[in-house]
């Protein structure tokens, strides 16, 4: 496990998880003596270790991390942040936007799940999610560390790195840029993996905000280095203009939300509670977020009927 040059003061480490997480990209920025990371992984002992070891590489130790910046509030990402605070007293900032779900995780997975589970009618269905809820309450509270967070100031500069708000993804996503060529941006683009988007139009407006910047290299939370940035803005922006105009499409009968999720998921929709991304609950969140985004658009509504929420589209399909 080596280190990856970022730029002469940045190094990424990419830490190997436990599963159902991806391997995660940490980055570790110089200081002088002292250093600063991006995000910090899971709290599980061996990204402890994997944390450790890296800083000696680099001839430091846990106790000269001086910040750890989130990108987001996701366990993979900002799990051991508290740890490492505990060993070190470092400060640790995210944005206002995710900072109750770096306190509470499970407490507000549990409202995410709620409104998810009262809007669904079929028992079965419900039921699933439930379990897949129970799945994700014991995976949080195993690996998300107590961590005492800073609101991140917006629009701020923290040890060399601009921090640009980039919602979408979660609330308070966070861009990192170290001068105007390179990003770190945790989840809000990736090269293969498929994303959760918790809000459709403030993540459009993320993309276009990216796209107008000029950053030629986007260093991600999970995979490779996205280059030249613009290209993978551009092509994540289609592929969910794309989708959206599906589930238009699917929506021209009243459907629910179940089966709009069937519709667009269809064959790859398994049932496994360990696969974090094909699984149900994924699937039903996102087709929701499409959903939502047609509504306050007007480009769909809702209807209650027989104590079942149906979406159909209106104007012109
Ligand atoms: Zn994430
Ligand atoms: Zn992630």
């Amino acid at each position: 496990m080596g280190l990856l040059s970022v730029s002469r003061d940045i190094k990424l480490l990419r830490l190997s998880t436990p599963p159902p997480y991806d391997a995660v990209n940490i980055y570790i920025v110089k200081l002088g003596k002292s250093v600063c990371l991006v995000d910090a992984g899971p709290a599980t002992d061996e990204c402890y270790r994997q944390v450790e070891h890296a800083l000696a590489e680099e001839g430091s130790r846990i106790g000269d991390i001086e910040a750890i910046l989130l990108t987001h509030s996701h366990v993979d990402h900002a799990g051991l942040a508290g740890r490492l605070q505990e060993q070190s007293g470092c400060a640790v900032y995210v944005h206002p936007g995710d900072l109750q779900w770096v306190v509470d995780p499970v407490g507000k997975t549990a409202e995410k799940f709620g409104r998810l589970i009262d809007e669904l009618g079929e028992p079965e269905v419900r039921g699933l999610v439930q379990s897949a809820f129970a799945l994700n309450t014991r995976r949080l509270k195993a690996h998300f560390a107590h961590v005492e967070p800073t609101p991140l100031p917006v629009n701020s500069e923290k040890y060399g790195l601009h921090a640009l708000e980039a919602p979408g993804h979660t609330p308070g996503s966070t861009v990192y840029l170290s001068g105007s060529r390179v990003g770190l941006c945790g989840d809000t683009l990736l090269d293969t993996q498929t994303l959760l988007i918790d809000n459709l139009h403030a993540y459009f407006g993320t993309l276009s905000k990216l796209g107008s910047l000029g950053v030629y290299s986007l260093w991600p939370g999970h995979g490779g280095v996205l280059e030249p940035a613009w290209k993978w803005v551009e092509a994540v922006r289609q592929k969910y203009l794309g989708r959206v105009e599906t589930v238009k499409r699917i929506i021209k009968e009243p459907r629910t939300l179940f089966e709009v999720a069937r519709s667009l998921y269809g064959e790859s929709l398994v049932w496994d509670p360990n696969t974090v991304r094909a699984g149900l609950s994924y699937a039903l969140l996102q087709t929701k977020t499409y959903l939502e985004y047609l509504v306050e658009d007007r480009l769909a509504e809702k209807k209650f009927r027989n104590g079942l929420t149906y979406y159909q589209s209106c104007g012109v399909v």
